[in-house]
């Protein structure tokens, strides 16, 4: 059995298949080397930074990989349908990164409205901007969840053990035993916090019409997937001050985001790390090895 995780994977996960006599490759293939190489394995693990499109799917049909693993929660890297349609089964760890990408969020929150992102760039000039960085507390404030799964709820927790009022919009769910469903548009209208966890949706979910319903001086924190908000159409609110403040982890182009939103006063940024702990690797590794041993098994079962 030999497994291929291209974009590197938890040392503990490595070692304990290396105990089973599972060969283990962490070396990173680019995408023609992929193309090459992908055939000699059994299992595919990728993060975010490898796509697994039609061509590098079409490499694999006929050879012996028969799962792709996604070490994360998002599948828009992967041709998901693509894999099924060819008998590659495709697999994630949807668990282990909620805790983490909820309490990276809340750093954003905290920074931004305390100014601590942009204290560290202009101290590191030089300056006191102690009259400029009047904040404001989150105690007391109502923050909009918007997509109320895993890292939704787990916020959701989070910001009221810190004092503030959730609320959610969901297209799917309508209820929770602890917090009050909304339709988007009161969700937008009324809160002074926003932060986005849904899925990608191929189209901006929060575009112009969207920012015009907001309250003026919203902040609003991304770390589901760019393009989820326009960001250019960010841009503009935050220069005209409709938006006070914007945390994100996420961007439409990766690793090369916008710079004039990078760049901006008002954002506070994080080059997609929300599932960059210690303890979300562990995490992902564990649920990764209940994943392999499971196939394992599957396919033990198949040659007998
Ligand atoms: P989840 O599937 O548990 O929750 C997503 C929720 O969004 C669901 O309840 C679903 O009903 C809802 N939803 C789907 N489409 C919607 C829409 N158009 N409008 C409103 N709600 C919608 O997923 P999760 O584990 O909570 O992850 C949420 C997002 O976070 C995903 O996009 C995932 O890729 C991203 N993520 C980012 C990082 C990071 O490093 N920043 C890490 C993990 C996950």
């Amino acid at each position: 059995m030999k497994i291929l995780a291209n974009d590197g994977l938890d040392i503990k996960a490595v070692k304990k298949f290396k105990e089973e006599d599972i060969e283990v490759e962490t070396n990173h293939y680019d995408k023609d080397e992929l193309l090459e190489v992908i055939k000699d394995y059994d299992i595919l693990i990728v993060r975010s930074a490898t796509k697994v499109n039609k061509e590098v799917i079409d490499a694999a049909i006929g050879t012996k990989l028969k799962l792709i693993v996604r070490a994360g929660v998002g599948l828009d890297n992967i041709d998901l349908k693509y894999a099924n349609e060819k008998g590659i089964d495709v697999r994630n760890t949807p668990n282990a990164s909620s805790n983490s990408v909820a309490e990276l969020v809340l750093g954003h929150i905290i920074g931004l409205s305390r100014f601590i992102p942009i204290s560290k760039v202009t101290m590191s000039e030089g300056a006191w901007n102690k009259k400029s960085y009047t904040g404001v507390d989150i105690y007391g404030k109502t923050l909009g969840i918007i997509g109320f799964g895993r890292i939704g709820k787990a916020l959701a927790d989070k910001a009221t053990a810190l004092g503030m009022k959730v609320i959610f919009y969901d297209k799917y769910i309508k209820e929770d035993n602890k917090y009050q469903y909304h339709t988007l548009n009161e969700v937008l209208e009324s809160a002074d916090y926003i932060s986005l966890h849904v899925p990608a949706t191929g189209e901006p979910l929060i575009g112009v019409k969207e920012f015009s319903l907001m309250k003026d001086g919203v902040f609003i924190v991304n770390a589901s997937r760019g393009g989820i908000i326009d960001e250019r159409a960010l841009l503009d609110m935050l220069n005209t001050n409709k938006v006070a403040g914007a945390g994100l982890d996420v961007y439409i182009d990766e690793p090369n985001p916008n710079l004039d939103i990078c760049n901006h006063p008002k954002v506070s940024c994080t080059p997609h790390i929300g599932a960059a702990t210690a303890e979300a690797q562990e995490r992902i590794g564990d649920e990764i090895i209940d994943i392999v041993d499971e196939f394992c098994k599957q396919v033990k079962y198949k040659v007998n």
